[in-house]
Formats: C-alpha cells, structure tokens, sequence
C-alpha cells in the first residue's frame, strides 16, 4: 500500500461510513481549530506529502522545524505538552487564509479527526467532551495507518513516526535511511523516545 492509496481509500471508507450512519460532519472549509494541534504521521507519509509542497511551504518547514523539535526536546516528558501546544495557538505551516494548503496530500491523522458536534468545542479552550470527535473515523485512520507502518517496516527495514513539521524538516534536511543512523540524528536533537517523542520501532 503507497500513502496515496492509504488517502484514497480512508476518503472513499468516510463517506461510506458516515452516509450509512446518516451522520453530517459539522467540518467546514474555513474551520480550522484542529489545525493549531499536534499532527503526527509517518516517514512515508512524509515522503509523499514533501513533492507537493510549494517552495513557500518548504521555506515555512524549513523556518518552523528547528523550532517545534526544539520545543519538542523540552516538553517531550510532559504529560500536557500536546494540550499546551494546542492552546499556543500555533497554526499549522500549511494553514493558508484559514484552510488546507496540502488538502489533497494531508495526512491520515487529519483526515480521520472528524466531528458531527458543535465546531466551538473544537476551540482550544473549549475542553471538547468525551465522544465529540467521532471515534469511528480515528479508528479507520488509525487502521491506515498501521497498513502503512507495515510497508514502511518492509522498505526501511523500520518505521519513523514523529510530529510532522518537524519530521519533514529533517526529511527536506536529508534524514539518512538506515535506522541506527536516524536514531543517532534524533538523539542528538533530543526529540527520541519519551512520552510524546518520535519513535522508531
Ligand atoms: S496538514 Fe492541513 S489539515 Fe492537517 S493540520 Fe495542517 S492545515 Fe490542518
């Protein structure tokens, strides 16, 4: 399975899904609230995500990388790293005048965060209650995921899962492929491991 096809295939079981369950998702063009989140996604993702970036996208990864995996070294043991980023409102690279500018490439992770509940509760400050994402459409995002885990494994002899923008950076930074060398990369940046790190495995 290629990352392209992992897209088109979770899309395709969306929309099955939710015209089944008659559910309407309340997500708009134009709202925007999960995008100040944490989006993590793996190499492969990242690979086929990096093509389509503009050369501004780039220039916006190559000026934000640096700094989230710094942040990311500081705050990776904290249980409340993720909900503190969250509330920094700190927009996505790719949010541009309030919507996706890689729609068609974004990764799985956004794509399954979907919710048919009021979209204020997507707010940071809101504390969004239990169930107001729907947890059927993670559950078929994570399902994509772990397939696409699988063929990483099967290329890369590993799998690379980190937080994107700085996962690409170190891609658009020529990231070696061999896992002992990646790890040695991600120490000395002191973003591996710990509770909300990246992982090989
Ligand atoms: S990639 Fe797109 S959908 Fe995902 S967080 Fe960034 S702007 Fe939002």
């Amino acid at each position: 399975m290629t990352p392209e096809e992992a897209w088109r295939d979770l899309d395709l079981d969306l929309a099955d899904y939710l015209a089944k369950k008659a559910i309407t998702p309340s997500c708009r063009a134009g709202c925007f609230a999960c995008c100040f989140g944490l989006v993590t996604l793996s190499r492969l993702e990242g690979e086929a995500l990096l093509p389509h970036l503009t050369e501004a996208q780039k220039e916006r990864v190559l000026k934000e990388g640096p700094w989230r995996l710094a942040l990311l070294a500081q705050g990776k043991e904290q249980k409340d790293f993720p909900s503190r980023f969250f509330r920094s409102r700190t927009p996505c690279p790719f949010l541009e005048g309030g919507l996706c500018g890689v729609y068609p490439h974004r990764p799985l992770a956004c794509r399954g965060l979907l919710t048919a509940g009021d979209p204020a509760l997507c707010a940071p400050e809101a504390l969004a209650p239990e169930g107001h994402f729907l947890p059927a459409p993670w559950r078929m995002a994570r399902r994509r995921m772990e397939a696409l885990w699988e063929e990483e494994a099967r290329r890369y002899g590993h799998v690379l899962l980190g937080e994107m923008v700085g996962l690409l950076y170190l891609l658009l930074t020529r990231l070696p492929k061999e896992r002992k060398e990646v790890e040695t990369r991600l120490k000395a940046l002191g973003v591996l491991g710990g509770r909300w790190g990246f992982e090989v495995f």
